[in-house]
């Protein structure tokens, strides 16, 4: 899966839209402290269904949402849109959006389909990827590896290996 576009509205210091391509090999971004670099990282970790607020440096989810400025007021909604294509799969192009609204909680749809966090969390999980895949690396992470439990560590090497989906769908199957 390669992610191709990302889009952000209302999402922490991204108030307006934003639109990023994201050309294949390598894409750098740059700036100066607290521009937004690791906001970027974040909204797609978010999109792709994190949903521990700590992880995304806020107290509540519904601290992803622009909080307002001195200028601006603050935005009730926040959305991130990840359009990514796939190898393999029905759809070569697939675009996965999630929103949440203040009291209102998040919504994610898949090409438009109103869908479950579950299914969002297989998608990413079969293309080896995801919220808690190491294929995404926040800021300070790199130690945090190296202090992981050996519990922890055989996670992280089952996403990367991409049979993560197949424990969702074990323990699915054992809850009917
Ligand atoms: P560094 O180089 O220090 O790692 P960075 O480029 O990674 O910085 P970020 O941490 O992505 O910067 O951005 C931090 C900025 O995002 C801060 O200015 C913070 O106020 C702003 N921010 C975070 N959440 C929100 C929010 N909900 N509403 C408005 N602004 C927010
Ligand atoms: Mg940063």
């Amino acid at each position: 899966m390669q992610i191709t576009r990302l889009r952000l509205s209302g999402f922490k210091s991204f108030v307006d839209p934003a639109d990023l391509a994201i050309e294949p090999g390598l894409t750098g971004i740059v700036g100066p402290n607290g521009c937004g670099k690791s906001n970027l990282l974040e909204a797609m970790r978010w999109a792709m269904g994190e949903n521990s607020p700590k992880s995304m440096r806020g107290a509540g989810m519904e601290d992803v949402i622009f909080a307002g400025t001195g200028t601006r007021p603050q935005r009730d909604f926040a959305e991130v849109s990840l359009h990514a294509e796939q190898v393999a799969g029905p759809d070569a192009e697939v675009e996965v959006v999630r929103r949440i609204e203040r009291g209102a909680g998040s919504a994610y749809r898949i090409n438009g389909a109103d869908v479950r966090a579950k299914d969002v969390a297989l998608l990413f999980a079969d293309a080896a990827t995801g919220a808690h895949s190491p294929a995404l690396v926040s800021q300070g992470r790199i130690g945090a590896v190296i202090a992981a439990k050996p519990g922890e560590r055989r996670q992280m090497l089952e996403e990367a290996a991409g049979i993560a989906g197949l424990h969702v769908r074990r323990k699915d199957a054992e809850q009917r």
